[in-house]
């Protein structure tokens, strides 16, 4: 891994593939045995988390469906603080076992806006999964019950993360330079 530009802003290796890779095992090790028959309703929330989503399924060998959800976009380097609706929420969920799976939970402004977004639609119950977490950045009671890996509070970019539009397809996390 070396350093990378993505538009105005140099990025430099902060977590290997690999280290990524088994944290994701970890995870889906813990999925595996909550789930065993609860054939949950995995719900990815797009864009980020389409990498941590497949990451995770393909370990996932319990029963499960998987469907996603976009909510709003988030702008440059800093948390809008704002979000949307959650769109392309068909499945039904009532009754159901539902694991969010976010890409990153920074403010947790997202996560608060898709469990009160959720608890509308009767899940039996809800777990948030979640490919990295800025603990020190994190501003909601709600638990995130499943983090593949903390991180500081820096912004990042890597396995489905982007820097306005770039960066998702890099292999690993890579964090901004003070540069
Ligand atoms: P929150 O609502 O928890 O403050 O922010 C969650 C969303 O902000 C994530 O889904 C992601 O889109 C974006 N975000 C937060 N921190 C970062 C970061 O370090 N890098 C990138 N690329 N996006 C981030």
């Amino acid at each position: 891994m070396s350093r990378v530009r993505l538009h105005d802003k140099e990025f430099e290796p902060y977590i290997s593939e690999r280290d990524v890779a088994a944290a994701i095992d970890k995870v889906a090790a813990d999925l595996n045995r909550d789930f065993a028959g609860k054939r949950p309703v995995l719900i990815g929330v797009l864009n980020g988390a389409f990498f941590f989503a497949a990451e995770l399924v393909k370990r996932l060998t319990i029963e499960c469906e998987v469907t996603f959800v976009k909510v709003a976009s988030y702008h440059g380097t800093r948390s809008s603080g704002k979000v949307s609706d959650l769109i392309g929420l068909s499945e039904r969920i009532e009754g159901r076992h539902v694991i969010v799976l976010e890409d990153i939970v920074d403010t947790g402004g997202t996560v608060r806006h898709i469990m009160d977004a959720l608890r509308d639609h009767h899940p039996a119950s809800v777990r948030i999964a979640a490919l990295l977490f800025k603990p020190e950045a994190y501003k909601q009671d709600i638990r995130i019950d499943h983090v593949a890996l903390e991180i500081p509070n820096a912004f990042v970019v890597g396995s489905g993360l982007d820097h306005d539009g770039l960066g998702r397809n890099l292999p690993g996390i890579y964090t901004i330079t003070a540069s």
